[in-house]
């Protein structure tokens, strides 16, 4: 039995208003959404982070170490990633679920839809965000505890 956060990064714990950098000159990660995440599955009694950002593939290296340790310093650890191709997360998390089968509750943070509408049990499960403080339900019959989970965002962004 776990919860876990199929987490992507841009448009997560950054926006393209985002003033600082990564090692590799990309958009970095804002301290104050991490913090928001960490105050939340803190709240939520935890859950394992899985990362379903195209950070998984293109920021090898030096990006990847300082994603790692900016979640570090909220004692938040990524404990797998999904595999996909970038227009197929909904697919990718699908799989991820089959392997990973104690996962029994999860919800989905990202600033895109891709095909996640195509599985209604992920659709009521994403959170589309403008930065994680602005998170908002992709379906109209959200899943319960993602409705608790916005509820503890909303909680620490405030
Ligand atoms: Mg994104």
């Amino acid at each position: 039995m776990s919860f876990a956060v199929f987490l992507d990064v841009d448009g997560v714990l950054n926006t393209i208003k985002t003033c600082v950098a990564s090692p590799d000159g990309h958009i970095g990660v804002d301290d104050r959404r991490i913090a928001i995440l960490a105050g939340a599955i803190k709240k939520y009694g935890g859950a394992d982070i899985v990362l379903t950002s195209d950070w998984k593939n293109k920021r090898i290296g030096d990006d990847l170490q300082y994603l790692n340790g900016k979640l570090r310093e909220h004692k938040l650890e990524i404990s797998g990633t999904t595999k996909d191709h970038w227009n197929n997360r909904g697919q990718g998390i699908i799989d991820y679920l089959k392997e990973h089968t104690e996962i029994d509750e999860y919800v989905i943070l990202g600033d895109n839809r891709f095909d996640f509408e195509k599985y209604p049990k992920l659709w009521e499960r994403l959170l589309i965000t403008n930065g994680i403080e602005q998170a908002a339900f992709a379906s109209n019959t959200p899943a319960i505890e993602t409705m608790i989970f916005h509820d503890y965002i909303k909680d620490m962004s405030s």
